[in-house]
């Protein structure tokens, strides 16, 4: 690993805080990055203390005066050499995601081509940041609507997908014309400092202001900083649900804009007519990979009764052929949780599904000995349980499938729907009827409904996000982008006279 820290200029000890040209000194508290896989300190980060922070934003300020300024489809071609940068690194870049993070090396590389993808996303659309034309009831006049840049946006990321999600947004934040400040986990720094080192090398050779892409290591008090800050029109905070409610609460109490991306509990309603042997691979992927900590992970598998024993057994089977280890051997399927207090959670998690009456397919626990020495390897587990149990309705971030049987199909997406978040959904089934009905809009209530896939990951060309306790925000593909820009009406009179709408007289 240390030859890509050096590669990356990340040294032992190091400031987290840069305006995308100058790495700034910081005053905040020390945090140190260690790794899940085995438990090696990875580097200390000096994070930003509020003057630190109130810096930043004041140069980010000056830089989006000039940055609005550029056509997008220049913006556009800066993006398209982070797209190139990002190709050159894909390999460092998502060794460090796994290493730092914990997922497989498969699924490092996988986020980093996520990033690659939106960088060509985003190319693309700096060409086509489309408004609408009207017509006029008024003779001689003519009406249409532009977007324009909104200002500062604000990025709080999560552990889990700890350079995707800001690339997410910073790429369509940079060609709509916005400048961005990062918050990045205080659990994976060390990868938001090599991204930020990626993107200064191409600013600085197409001589992008400084102030464009703003870096602010810091824990959640540099969160709560930029989520009451009026400077920073946007935030968009991914997370749990309960970092999202602050963050919500604090955005509109100034009444600027949030963009939530929080918490799910996703099902997969495996049907009587489904193809198993693909619901087998989708459910198993779905609840076991990255260790169960991606959002769309699959929590609760809601399997018609006809079905149940047969499919259970099979998942069983499945299960005892997991290889649970360092994540960056890709003969594992399943590596570390992120830290021991995730570990904590899991076991917490699993005592609470004993007494509310579950029991246990698959028994989960904690693994020790050779390889194993951090403490973060867990057994992902199976518990048959009830939807309504109180542990169901919430999402533990670890590879716990909770399942349970249906009888009709309505019963079966009222338990689908059923629980307080509502992000990714799926209906595996090869009969029609079912699959249109569950994609109806008396079907899944969630902001992703698949059918013969599973919950886990999506296509950065659809538009991302969830409903009810999700926080209903969008991000990604399709027209996600309005969100980080503002809509302008316009009228243009180009008659001789000024005629008032609605046929108001006013005479003088
Ligand atoms: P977390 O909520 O603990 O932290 C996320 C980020 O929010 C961190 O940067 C943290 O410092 C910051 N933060 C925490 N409290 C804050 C506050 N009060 N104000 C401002 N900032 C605050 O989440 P995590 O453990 O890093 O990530 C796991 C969670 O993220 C899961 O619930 C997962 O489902 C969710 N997630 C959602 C999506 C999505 O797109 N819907 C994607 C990835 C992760």
């Amino acid at each position: 690993m240390e030859d890509i820290l050096k590669a990356f200029g990340i040294t032992t000890e190091q400031s987290g805080i840069s305006t995308g040209k100058n790495w700034l000194p910081a005053h905040g508290a020390d945090i140190t990055s260690v790794s899940p896989v085995n438990n090696k300190k990875i580097t200390t980060v000096k994070s930003a203390s509020r003057e630190d922070y109130d810096g930043v934003v004041a140069v980010a300020q000056e830089a989006f005066k000039e940055w609005r300024l550029w056509p997008a489809p220049k913006r556009g071609e800066i993006v398209r050499q982070i797209g190139v940068a990002l190709r050159e690194h894909k390999e460092q870049l998502g060794k460090l995601v796994s290493y730092e993070m914990g997922k497989s090396l498969q699924e490092g590389y996988g986020e980093v081509q996520e990033m690659i993808d939106i960088c060509d996303f985003a190319v693309g659309l700096s060409r086509q940041l489309h408004g609408l034309t009207m017509h006029s009831e008024r003779p001689g006049h003519r009406m249409y609507e532009q977007w324009h840049p909104l200002g500062i946006t604000g990025i709080i990321s999560a552990f889990n997908f700890p350079v995707a999600v800001w690339s997410w947004n910073a790429m369509l934040a940079w060609v709509c014309g916005n400048v961005c400040i990062w918050k990045p986990s205080e659990k994976t720094p060390v990868t938001a400092l090599a991204c930020q080192r990626i993107v200064e090398a191409v600013f600085a050779a197409n001589h992008v202001p400084e102030g464009v892409c703003c870096l602010v290591t810091g824990g959640r008090d540099a969160g709560e900083w930029m989520a009451h800050d009026k400077r920073i029109p946007l935030v968009s905070a991914t997370g749990s649900t309960r970092m999202g409610k602050a963050v919500g609460a604090a955005v509109g109490e100034r009444l600027g804009r949030s963009l939530l991306e929080l918490g799910g509990n996703n099902a997969i309603i495996i049907s009587q007519d489904a193809d198993l042997d693909m619901s087998l691979i989708g459910a198993v992927f779905g609840a076991v990979g990255t260790a169960g900590q991606r959002c769309t992970s699959t929590r609760r598998l809601i399997i018609h009764e006809s079905v149940y024993d047969n499919f259970t057994a099979r998942l069983v089977k499945a299960y005892a052929q997991l290889h649970i280890g360092n994540p960056l051997d890709q003969h594992n399927h399943v590596g570390p949780l992120i830290d021991k207090a995730a570990v904590d959670a899991y076991l917490s998690s699993i005592e609470q599904v004993k007494q509310q009456g579950g029991t246990f397919l698959v028994e989960g626990g904690v693994l020790s000995g050779p390889g194993y020495e951090s403490g973060c390897y867990v057994k992902p587990c199976i518990a048959t349980v009830e939807n309504v149990y109180d542990i169901v309705q919430h999402e533990t971030f670890a590879p716990i499938l909770y399942v349970m049987k249906y009888k009709t199909l309505a019963e079966a997406i009222a338990m689908q729907n059923d629980v307080p978040q509502g992000l990714s959904s799926a209906i595996m089934t090869l009969n029609l009827r079912e699959a249109e009905q569950f994609l109806s809009q008396a079907g899944s209530d969630c902001g992703i409904a698949n059918v013969n896939i599973g919950t886990s990951g999506a296509e950065i060309g659809g538009a991302f996000g969830g409903e009810k306790e999700t926080g209903g925000g969008r991000e990604s593909g399709s027209d996600a982008w309005r969100a980080y820009m503002r809509r302008q009406t316009n009228t243009i009179n180009y008659s001789n006279s000024l005629p008032l709408a609605q046929g108001i007289k006013f005479d003088l």
